[in-house]
């Protein structure tokens, strides 16, 4: 990755050794001379987290590892258990008619056995919850309980509440028209469901999604990571930490890939399969006369996100370099994290922000390619801001963003220049690379922003990618199948 540039050092002298921290304006950085990264300890990378605000992660304190190293590197994003071992053990059990909570004393849960800590559960949560072989099934892990008879003042309602098996078990009694139904609960697995702030949090991070760590121009070196293309197909930790390093970076290069089209299938079957679009499944990426895509011309192509016009975006891309321009300039990629240029401005220029999270843009795509005839329109803002806060995607492509724009006429101009300061920042933040015939470039289509730079074939030299998709539904599902495997874990 020698060829690492930062776009910014190559186009404006601005850029930079360190990451643009929240309380930094773009005026006050500094302007760097060197056009290769070298930032050891300069970098700070940013979390977001669960209410959308961004807290800075601790990878600027390590020194950086070797290139060899780092692959085996536990990713930033990945947080150790820390689940205590000791014994735990319910010693109080009491229920709270007025509020109709369950309350449980439990002790060994801190480092101290004796120091007790209380856990509250709603009853009616219990009552929907309850693990008996006539309200859930086992095999299938689905709750069956006949909610047609379900009655909120009635489940709320506990006869008895008892610790059993130890210590380790909660039993609940219920009187139901008649009939006593008993609920028996593991400790652990309550404790697993805990209402906490704390828990629900920490099983969110570990279990749902991994928070991302956010990256500018400056702290690219230090997050890519590469890991070899015959290690993760081989090995299920190597597949985890290149899971885990997409999710926590948007971006991952993985090397060493055999010269044939066939790659990215593999490389997708390994997580789960590739997302078929109406481009096929694997396109080939090579410059081609009366194209139906942007992409198969050798002009420049401008930083963009792929496919924005679907509603159920894909997820990942995969791109496999089998044969790259020769040409001393051109074919580079260019990549930046979208959702750091979301959070800059964010932070600075929080009218933009709300101008294009808010405003529905009209994406499309026209034409005929391997599947058929196509016509799709999706309407969708630039930065797509979940109901946490949290940012979920980036949508920008001006080849396919429509001359239909559904909005109020006074809404156009202002939102042309929150645009212009969002590519501004764009290409401020961008990186350029190149990769080597056998790299895989993966990285998250709904978070980073990538482009190409213009290039020629030449006799004996034409520039040839194929690529695909994976969707983050199956990139997740991986993730937990290895995590619950390998940790011996459940959430
Ligand atoms: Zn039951």
């Amino acid at each position: 990755m020698s060829l690492v540039r930062c776009l910014a050092t190559l186009n404006r002298a601005v850029g930079g050794l360190s990451t643009l921290l929240p309380h930094q304006s773009t005026s006050t950085r500094a302007a760097p001379s060197c056009a290769i990264f070298n930032f050891r300890n300069h970098s700070t990378h940013q979390t977001l987290t669960s209410s959308g605000t961004v807290r800075n992660a601790s990878a600027s304190a390590s020194p950086r590892p070797s290139p060899a190293d780092r692959p085996r590197l536990k990713s930033a994003g990945r947080s150790a258990d820390t689940r205590p071992t000791s014994p735990r053990a319910i010693s109080a059990v009491s229920f709270d008619a007025h509020r109709s909570r369950v309350v449980l004393q439990v002790v060994g849960v801190a480092d101290r056995e004796d120091r007790q800590q209380q856990y509250e559960f709603p009853a009616v949560w219990l009552r929907d919850n309850c693990q008996c072989e006539r309200c859930f099934h086992g095999g299938s892990s689905s709750r069956v309980l006949n909610w047609e008879r379900f009655d909120v003042d009635r489940m709320r309602r506990v006869k008895r509440v008892e610790v059993v098996d130890a210590g380790r078990s909660l039993e609940v009694l219920w009187d139901e028209e008649g009939e006593v139904h008993r609920s028996v609960f593991e400790l652990e697995w309550l404790l697993r469901r805990s209402f906490r702030r704390e828990d629900t949090e920490r099983y969110l991070r570990e279990w749902y999604r991994p928070e991302p760590v956010i990256w500018g121009a400056a702290g690219f070196e230090e997050v890519l990571r590469e890991f070899s293309y015959a290690e993760v197909l081989a090995d299920d930790g190597t597949l985890r930490q290149w899971i885990e390093a997409l999710i926590a970076y948007g971006v991952v290069m993985i090397k060493g890939a055999p010269l044939t089209e066939n790659e990215c299938r593999r490389l997708a079957d390994r997580v789960g399969f590739i997302r078929k679009t109406h481009y096929g499944e694997e396109f080939i990426v090579k410059a081609k006369e009366g194209t139906s895509n942007v992409a198969y011309l050798s002009t420049p192509l401008q930083m963009h996100t792929d496919l924005p016009y679907y509603d159920y975006k894909p997820g990942c891309n995969l791109l496999h370099c089998l044969v790259q321009s020769t040409n001393a300039v051109g074919g580079e990629n260019l990549i930046a994290d979208g959702f750091y240029v979301a959070e800059q401005l964010r932070q600075h220029h929080p009218d933009d922000f709300r101008l294009l999270s808010e405003t529905l843009v009209d994406w499309s795509d026209l034409g005929a390619d391997e599947a058929g005839t196509f016509h799709s329109i999706y309407r969708a803002p630039v930065i797509c801001v979940g109901r946490d806060g949290r940012l979920e995607r980036i949508n920008h492509s001006v080849p396919q963003r429509d001359s239909h724009f559904s909005v109020p006429i006074d809404r156009v101009e202002p939102w042309y220049r929150a645009m212009q300061r969002f590519v501004s920042i764009l290409h401020r933040e961008a990186v350029s690379f190149k990769t080597a015939p056998g790299d895989i470039l993966t990285f998250s289509n709904v978070r980073m922003v990538h482009g190409r730079t213009g290039y020629t074939d030449t006799a004996g030299n034409t520039r040839h990618i194929v690529g695909a998709y994976l969707d983050w539904d199956e990139i997740y599902s991986k993730l937990r199948v290895l995590k619950a495997a390998s940790d011996k874990n459940t959430p």
